[in-house]
């Protein structure tokens, strides 16, 4: 007879050393990413069934499982198809259906109207049409105890062939094997105790199989000492993996770029304003970064508007000065080739040449640009990702911009700068971008780089005032744009997505530019989309910003960085589809000049939502990036606002950056005395919480 091997560890022990698991389920189980025992003990329960309390019909959720209490109002047998007894409870706050496909007589008899019943099953269905199908039924007596259980049962995420009860026979046994003691506890007593922690596999236990007088509340919240034990632990191991990537980039050696001021003090000496007290402090850390021989990572925080770009232009300056090349990217080709007009207007006085390149960038043009940049022609380049392309090959380059940055990912990054590695060093980096996060938030999710923030705007700046209207009063709308032509104050309106194709967004825009231009015989109004040539955009764009035009109308592409001061009457149309950050971003364009701005934000009455009512409501009450970061981040979760979602960044098993927040200070703390006092635990915690794939170490 074969017998079991067992490792004790039970990182490697596979599941398939537990009862009951053979070589079948063993591979089912692999599939759905439970390798080893641990994994099992770190797949813990999403939810639990809580029967200890009565949940009111006006509460219920599609696809909660439930207590319900209610009056029966109706009772009847629908006999069309396949006989069915449906029954209707109200309980004062909401109503709930409740279908029957197979009935006694009994059961018949015992459901007549007045009767008050209590029910468990899950709920189904969607807001007023909430139903259960055969849920546990029986009346209420006055006898009856108020609660009809008091523990709570774990519901773990399952999958065809691997059922709750599986789960939860294949968790009874993992946790026996817990109680032998072979998970070891990486977090040092110094740092449980001083953070007042529970013992992992105390914690494991708890949230696994949560004990009769265990804090029903809590637990649905996530934020029981045991599972914030755990949130803990995981939120440190990526804190500390990032760190660590943090070190192995910063033994690299880049080029030293002393500020010997010729070209920066020019620079500053010809632009028709001062830099803010935040910019300067802010220059002056990523000019302090540039003298060292290690490579910058500096992420810049700075709300729309807040003036990166000379920021960034600036630092450029010290790679030139230096006789490296700086680049900049930008997310879209609109805004790269802002970015390049502003840098020419800047740069090309002081004798700088600049290359651009962009993805439609094709042919002769092309190759111009490509010389110039190998050459070292091009002092300067600005692109979008077309930067990345096998044929583009920087001569000596010393400084990496990226503005935007949540628009890329990591690895992104990390590419960029092994594409400017030459001679054994490699180029600096500064990223930079305008969405807010609080700084607790930033030093963990961007533990990997140095953080500053630009906190201030432009003097002079009167914020923008928002109205959300219906769409039945747009031609109230359409005269206010007239009389904001007539002053000769220009006005941006936005067509964004509405079908998912761009063909389809831009024929959008078309129409409405056709049609207001009909409406306004006096306005000149222009129309710049994502499926227009760059060289039309860009005509577009100049003659808006040199005022020829009244009224541009556009697609989301002008988002990001778009600059024209004068404008100040900003009209979006299909406002409640926009998430907040969109919203926010899109509103940037105007208030940038002294004049009074205007935003108004357009709905489709009969499609609002009542999420997409509390965005327009945030929009209209603040124009604080933060915010409205802040509301963002409540309503969508920190995964999507920072990015981190798409660019594989913090994939979460228990931690909720949101939720959890008020670790983020003590994880930081725990980390120092890791560090310092455990390194060689580093690895091991990343091993046990980091994804594989995520390779922060090797980066
Ligand atoms: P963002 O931070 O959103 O990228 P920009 O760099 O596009 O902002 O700057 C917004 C506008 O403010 C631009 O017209 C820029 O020239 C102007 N600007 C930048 N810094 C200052 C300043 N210190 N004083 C006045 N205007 C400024
Ligand atoms: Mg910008």
């Amino acid at each position: 007879m074969e017998t079991k091997v067992i490792h004790y560890d039970l990182a490697k022990l596979p599941c398939q050393a537990l009862d009951g698991v053979g070589a079948r389920l063993g591979e089912r189980l692999t599939e759905y990413g439970l390798n080893t025992v641990q994994d099992l003990l770190f797949h813990l329960p999403f939810r639990y069934q809580d029967r200890t309390r009565i949940t009111p019909l006006g509460r219920l959720r599609s696809g909660d499982q439930v207590v319900v209490e209610g009056v029966i109002e109706l009772a009847e047998v629908n006999r069309t198809r396949r006989p069915t007894l449906l029954i209707k409870l109200w309980d004062g706050t909401g109503h709930l259906t409740l279908r029957f496909f197979h009935f006694t007589p009994g059961q018949q008899h015992l459901f007549k109207p007045g009767v008050l019943l209590r029910c468990f099953g899950e709920v189904r269905g969607w807001s007023t049409q909430f139903e259960m199908v055969h849920p546990e039924c029986q009346p209420v007596t006055p006898h009856m105890p108020p609660h009809s259980q008091d523990s709570l049962t774990p519901i773990y995420s399952a999958t065809e062939g691997i059922n709750q009860r599986l789960l939860r026979q294949l968790t009874d046994q993992a946790l026996a094997l817990l109680g032998e003691g072979y998970l070891p506890e990486y977090l040092p007593d110094q740092i449980l105790n001083s953070f007042q922690l529970p013992k992992l596999a105390d914690a494991l236990r708890y949230v696994h199989r949560p004990p009769p007088n265990a804090s029903v509340e809590q637990l649905l919240q996530g934020t029981h000492p045991a599972q914030q034990r755990l949130a803990f632990e995981e939120l440190l191991a990526h804190h500390l993996s990032l760190r660590r990537l943090r070190q192995n980039l910063q033994i690299n050696l880049a080029p030293t770029l002393p500020d010997n001021k010729q070209l920066t003090s020019a620079l500053l000496n010809s632009l028709p304003f001062k830099l803010t007290a935040a910019q300067a402090r802010v220059l002056q850390e990523v000019k302090q970064d540039l003298t060292q021989p290690n490579p910058m990572l500096r992420l810049v925080q700075g709300d729309v508007g807040s003036g990166k770009t000379v920021v960034a232009a600036l630092a450029i300056l010290q790679a030139v000065e230096n006789n490296y090349q700086g680049v900049l990217m930008a997310p879209t080709e609109l805004l790269a080739e802002q970015h390049y007009q502003n840098f020419r207007k800047w740069l090309e006085p002081l004798g700088i040449k600049i290359a651009w390149l962009a993805g439609k960038l094709k042919g002769k043009v092309r190759n111009e640009m490509l010389e110039m940049i190998t050459t070292g022609n091009a002092k300067v380049i600005v692109g979008t990702h077309a930067l990345f392309q096998a044929d583009v090959q920087f001569n000596r380059l010393g400084l990496v911009v990226i503005d935007e940055q949540h628009r890329f990912g990591v690895h992104q990054r990390l590419a960029l700068r092994e594409k400017g590695y030459s001679e054994g060093l490699y180029p600096h980096q500064l990223i930079m971008t305008a969405t807010p996060i609080p700084r607790t938030l930033a030093m963990t999710v961007y533990a990997d780089l140095d953080y500053s923030v630009i906190d201030e705007l432009p003097p002079g700046r009167t914020p923008v005032q928002t109205v959300v209207l219906s769409d039945q009063r747009r031609h109230e709308v359409v005269a206010r744009v007239q009389a904001s032509c007539c002053e000769h104050r220009q006005v941006y309106w936005v067509c964004p997505l509405i079908e998912e194709s761009e063909v389809l967004q831009c024929q959008a825009a078309e129409t409405t530019a056709a049609q207001l231009t009909e409406y306004l015989p006096e306005a000149k109004v222009g129309l710049v989309h994502g499926r227009m040539k760059s060289a039309q955009k860009e005509a577009v764009m100049a003659a808006f910003k040199a005022a020829e035009l009244d009224l541009l109308v556009a697609t989301t592409v002008i988002e990001v960085g778009v600059d024209v001061p004068n404008a100040s009457l900003m009209v979006i149309e299909n406002a409640e589809r926009l998430g907040l950050a969109q919203l926010h971003q899109l509103r940037g364009r105007v208030g940038r000049g002294a004049i009074a701005s205007y935003c108004v934000l357009l709905y489709q009455h009969d499609r609002l939502s009542q999420i997409a009512k509390e965005r327009l409501a945030i929009m209209r009450k603040t124009n604080d990036g933060f915010m409205i970061a802040k509301r963002d981040l409540e309503l969508r979760g920190a995964g999507e606002v920072l990015g981190t979602k798409q660019s594989g960044v913090m994939q979460l098993k228990v931690a909720d950056l949101l939720r959890d927040s008020h670790l983020l200070p003590k994880v930081q703390q725990a980390a120092e005395i890791i560090l310092r006092e455990f390194p060689e635990r580093v690895e091991k915690l990343v091993r046990r919480w980091v994804a594989h794939r995520e390779k922060y170490g090797e980066a």
